[in-house]
Formats: structure tokens, sequence, C-alpha cells
């Protein structure tokens, strides 16, 4: 296990708002949310007043009258996430891009050349301040587990190094919350058993811990509470999932839940669906070596609106789809609304 921290996990603070308050100067220092039925993202200005993603539009605007609701921009999204993540780039090739707008790097074999990694996270952060006008928030640590929870911890716009003689000392003092993995349901059930901060998970009886979420789930949850990650950077990663755009669909909930597959934001998604619904799990063994669609993880297809395709895939193991001149690569994949939603940074 690394001794020092050369970590870094890069997020870019409230990402889709910043970028509209970036195209829209009169939109900064303003609450505003990207979306409009429902909240997909908001200023931090917005979020002062208690408004967060996944949040229905009326409530936002019950909480905010002066809230302001712009579309998106999803081009630009993209434009702009590349280009924060060529930043890291610059200083090194170990950078695994975890959504549209965060990052892992790993900064040990370049320290000759760029100084400590501090020096480094501080120098990504005034680039893509001065490139590219967007605020973005890094952490460093030895482990990617913990990266991510100081860029959560340093945001907004901020930094925030770990040392790994104190790295426990940071960690279990935070909310449990923060934890890569504990989501609100999670959260709520520790809260049952008073579980509130990460150094009380960490204490935890594992047989306690297991009766309540499971054994795997315990057993990973008491690992990183003890900062146990032994995860490495990884280059190859692929953005998980397609179809953020159908997210500002403007159709009322009610519609969509009841049409059964409505049409895909992308079309690899809906065929597999298709596929499988006829062929049953031969569907994944047909694809041809080397095509692009044979090694994409189950999770990167998804409908952007049920899921079907990623429900199904998953439970049949990996995914593929017939020769045919599909070409789908990272580039071409967005963030489905599932990332949006509580996409809280
Ligand atoms: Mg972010």
């Amino acid at each position: 296990m690394d001794t020092t921290a050369t970590i870094l996990h890069a997020d870019l603070d409230a990402f889709y708002a910043s970028v509209e308050q970036l195209l829209d100067p009169t939109l900064r220092g303003k609450p505003i949310a990207v979306g409009g039925g429902v909240v997909l993202a908001a200023s931090y200005e917005a979020r002062a007043f208690g408004i967060s993603g996944g949040m229905p539009g009326w409530r936002a605007r019950e909480l905010c009258p002066c809230l302001i609701f712009v579309d998106g921009h999803f081009k630009e999204y993209q434009r702009l996430g590349n280009a924060a993540i060529r930043v890291l780039n610059d200083f090194t090739p170990l950078v695994e891009r975890i959504s549209i707008d965060e990052a892992f790097a790993d900064v040990a074999g370049c320290t000759h050349l760029f100084g400590p990694p501090a020096e480094i996270a501080s120098a990504v952060r005034c680039r893509v301040r001065t490139e590219l006008g967007l605020p973005i928030s890094v952490g460093v640590a030895r482990t990617k587990h913990l990266a991510k929870i100081a860029s959560q911890v340093a945001k907004p716009d901020g930094l925030v190094v770990v040392d790994p003689d104190t790295e426990l000392a940071f960690l279990h003092d935070l909310p449990v919350g923060l934890m890569w993995g504990v989501g609100p349901v999670t959260e709520a059930r520790l809260a049952k058993i008073d579980v509130h901060t990460i150094g009380q998970l960490a204490q935890m009886p594992g047989r306690s811990l297991e009766q309540l979420l499971g054994r795997a789930a315990s057993d990973k949850l008491t690992a990183l509470a003890w900062n146990r990650d032994r995860r490495e950077i990884k280059t190859r990663r692929r953005a998980q999932s397609a179809g953020a755009q159908s997210a500002l669909g403007k159709k009322p909930a009610e519609e969509q839940a009841a049409s059964p597959c409505r049409p895909c934001r992308h079309p690899a998604a809906c065929k597999l669906s298709a596929r499988t619904d006829r062929d049953g799990p031969r569907a994944f063994r047909r694809a041809p070596l080397g095509h692009p669609l044979r090694h994409t993880r189950c999770t990167d297809l998804s409908d952007g609106n049920t899921g079907r395709g990623c429900r199904r895939a998953r439970t049949q193991g990996a995914c593929g789809l017939p020769g045919r001149k599909d070409n789908l690569t990272a580039g071409d994949l967005r963030v489905a609304p599932r990332d949006l939603l509580g996409h809280s940074a």
C-alpha cells in the first residue's frame, strides 16, 4: 500500500449550474436550477435555500420564489467536462474519469516534473479556473475513497490534502453519508442504529452491520471506514451511462411511467433491450470479437428513462450486440438522469 498521498480526486463544483452561469453572465450570483419539472442541478446560491438535485420543480419554487430555471446545454457540459479532464492529462496519463465532471489521477510518477501532489492539485485548479472559467475542488489522499471524500470536504472551490499520518482522525469525524456507497437509504438505516459518523461505523461490531446491510456491503463499508481501499486508477474505464439529455424531457412523470419502453436516447440500449426480449441470454453471445459493444460494461448502457436494458443486462452477464455498425465510444456517452439526480457536487 502506498505511504504517500498521490491520488487526486478532481470534481467540478455545481457543474451544470456553473456552466450555465458561465454561458450567461447575467445568471452569476443568482439562484438557478437546471431542469424544469425536476431540478437536475442547482447553483450554490440556490442550494442556500435548501434546493438540491432531484427535487420537484414546484417544491424548489416554493423554497425560493426567485429561483431561475434554465434549460441544459449538454454539448457545452460535455465540451467543458472533456477540457477539464484534459488539464489532468497534461500532468499524468494515469487519469480515471468517473463521470462527466469528475476524475481521479495518480500523480506519483510526475512529482519530479511538477512538484508535490498538493502543488499539482493547486495548478490543476488554477488552470481550470483561468482557462475554462469554472471552479473545481480537489482532494488529495493516499486512497481513492479518501481522495473523493476530501474533494467533497473541499467544496466549494477548495483543496484538501489528507496527510497519511492523520487519515483516520480526518475521516472518522465526518458524516457517514460522505462515504462512497452510502446513499440516502443506507444513511437512514445507519441512523436508526445511531451510526452517524464514519468513526461510529468503523467501531460497529461486524455482526450488527452485517445484519443491517448484508455481508458484502458491511465488509466493504467497514474496510473503507478504516481507509482500506486497494483500488487503483483504471485508465480505461468508460463513462458510466448514456442518456442524460432525455432527463430534460418535459413530459409529466406519470406519462413517462406509463410508457413501458419509450424511444431511447442511446439506440444501443434499446437494441440490447429488444434483443434480450427476443433471444434471452443468447443475445449476449452473438457479438463478434472486437465489436465495440462486446466489451462495453453493462452499466454503460441505459435508456435514460427506465433503465430496462441495463437491469436486464446485469442479470445476464456480459453484454454485446451483433456485428452492426454501431460505434459506441466513451465520447458519445452522456450522464444518465440517475447520475444527475442527487448530484450534490
Ligand atoms: Mg461535480
